[in-house]
């Protein structure tokens, strides 16, 4: 009994979650939807929140740099509009056509005897259809989308308190970019030594924000010491790696600070990481011509 108990522990594997970015990770930024995506949020900039084409590129860049995401960066300098409206108008129009099944993906996936969990900071309509068109709808144990870390996800078109959905208006954000209520952020770091200390805050919860990383980790029930993390950003995967996850870079092929492991292509998953499969090897050799269950699936 003592030898079976020492045993155990020898043969338990090192993870026992792996924990996946969607975007530009389960498939190369070479399908375009990353540059698409990019062109309809700088639309919806101009169209729907009013701001001035010659500033797009310059607000863009601080945004995304300063808050994860351009739209937790319009929030945070004080535009006011639907997030679901936003998030169809960005994914609405994406070329999913460039997304073809992946069947080389899906059996790696559904042969690891490990739980799989979804993190992505998109919405939950582009991450279900994005995986559907890959054919991986059916591969993992959950989604962490969007919704899930911003659970009161209506913004302040109503201030009713049933939040009845404000259905019929096409004009739910208003142009406020000469509102003085819009916080200046190109101007900010126009100055001499501006620093990002002091910034407005943003109300959305989302990657690479640790507390994001940790609130979506406590949802899932996931213990970042005995977890893989996929993700395509370094700056996703050195967040990841100070809330204490090991992590892999996909689709560079150098490690850079923060990464355990590099993978050019999520494809090389089982070359560089064949461990992954092989959580009952020792009990296979010890236990010759026993038949060992696997014990991890969630
Ligand atoms: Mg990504």
């Amino acid at each position: 009994m003592e030898y079976e108990i020492r045993f155990g522990q020898v043969q338990r594997s090192k993870y026992d979650c792996l924990l996946f970015d969607l975007d530009d990770t389960l498939y190369p930024l070479s399908a375009g939807l990353a540059t698409a995506v990019l062109k309809n949020i700088q639309d919806y900039m101009v169209e729907k929140l009013g701001i001035e084409e010659s500033k797009i590129d310059d607000l863009c860049n601080l945004l995304y740099k300063n808050y994860g995401t351009t739209m937790a960066g319009l929030r945070a300098i004080g535009y006011d509009f639907d997030y679901d409206e936003y998030h169809s108008f960005v994914h609405g129009r994406l070329p999913y056509e460039n997304l073809k099944p992946d069947p080389v993906l899906r059996s790696l996936l559904l042969s690891l005897p490990i739980r799989k969990v979804i993190f992505t900071n998109s919405d939950k309509v582009h991450a279900i259809e994005a995986l559907k068109r890959l054919g991986l709808e059916d591969c993992f144990e959950g989604i962490i989308c969007f919704e899930t870390l911003n659970p009161t996800h209506k913004s302040t078109v109503s201030d009713d308190e049933d939040d009845i959905e404000f259905l019929g208006s096409t004009q739910l954000s208003r142009p406020l970019s000469t509102s003085p209520k819009i916080f200046d952020i190109i101007g900010h770091f126009s100055q001499p030594n501006a620093e990002s200390t002091g910034l407005p805050k943003t109300p959305i919860v989302c990657k690479p924000s640790e507390s994001a990383i940790e609130k979506a980790l406590k949802i899932a029930n996931i213990d970042p010491h005995r977890t893989l993390f996929f993700e395509d950003s370094v700056r996703n995967i050195q967040a990841g790696k100070r809330v204490g996850l090991d992590t892999v870079l996909v689709g560079k092929s150098q490690r850079v600070k923060g990464a355990d492991y590099a993978f050019e292509s999520i494809h090389n998953l089982k070359e560089a990481l064949p461990e992954l499969w092989e959580t009952d090897k020792v009990a296979e050799v010890n236990y010759s011509g026993v038949a060992v269950e696997t014990s991890v699936t969630a």
